[in-house]
């Protein structure tokens, strides 16, 4: 007999497929930094050269920060400047760990649009003072995804316009074969950090164009070929 809970254990949080009723279940979700020059240059750093001779920095959010497309959010706490990140989200269904880059697209199920939402003085002030930036990148509802788009279905894009728009006016643009570490190297140095498993995200990292979120916004974002994912910021 196994061992009762003092309470029920939260549901997995997921994500929709399209074309699929079925879901996809969430285990942990990474995000990689400054993976595209421009967004690295408006951040003030130098933008990395890639490639498997230099690390990238990885950092978390909670599984349960996701968010499904569509939905609104109430604007977080603790923040007057919360800026939207658009991303290239890759989706496993295989893992492990010192994963070859050769062999990482084997994990891929498929690819969705999500946004890495920032608040961006908690992330400016924790990075001055030499401290953590968790609290700026994984509170409640800062992980918007679209429904998945498996490999069956789109292949492995590699190159295709990313963009996103607040209100309608367009603020992020760029190109997926603009990313300093590709989709492999990154599962490959990801995969020497923590073994990689059966449900776990990865957020690519954005292109240029970052900027504030106010309460009321309409923000939309769009892989080419991948798909779009869409929240409005509570008033
Ligand atoms: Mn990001």
């Amino acid at each position: 007999m196994s061992a009762a809970f003092i309470f029920p254990p939260p549901l997995s949080p997921s994500v929709a497929i399209a074309h699929d009723a079925r879901r996809f279940p969430v285990r942990r979700i990474f995000c990689i930094a400054l993976n595209y020059a421009a967004h690295a240059r408006e951040m003030g750093k130098e933008p990395a050269k890639g490639g498997g001779g230099e690390p990238p920095v990885f950092f978390a959010k909670p599984a349960d920060a996701v968010v499904e497309s569509g939905a609104t959010i109430p604007y977080p706490s603790l923040t007057n400047d919360l800026h939207h990140e658009i991303e290239l989200v890759v989706a496993l269904s295989r893992g492990g760990a010192d994963i070859p880059a050769g062999q990482a697209l084997d994990c891929v199920f498929g690819y969705a649009a999500g946004i890495d939402l920032t608040r961006r003085d908690l992330q400016t002030a924790a990075r001055n003072a030499g401290r953590p930036w968790d609290m700026s990148k994984g509170f409640d509802h800062s992980a918007p995804i679209g429904a998945i788009r498996p490999v069956a279905e789109i292949g492995h894009p590699a190159c295709g316009g990313i963009s996103l728009s607040v209100n309608g006016v367009l603020r992020q643009t760029g190109d997926l074969s603009d990313l300093i570490w590709s989709v492999p190297e990154i599962i490959a140095a990801l995969s020497r950090n923590v073994a990689l498993a059966p449900g776990d995200l990865i957020f690519t990292g954005t292109p240029s164009g970052v900027g504030p979120l106010l309460p009321g916004d309409l923000v939309e974002g769009e892989v080419e070929r991948v798909g779009s994912v869409t929240v409005s910021i509570g008033k």
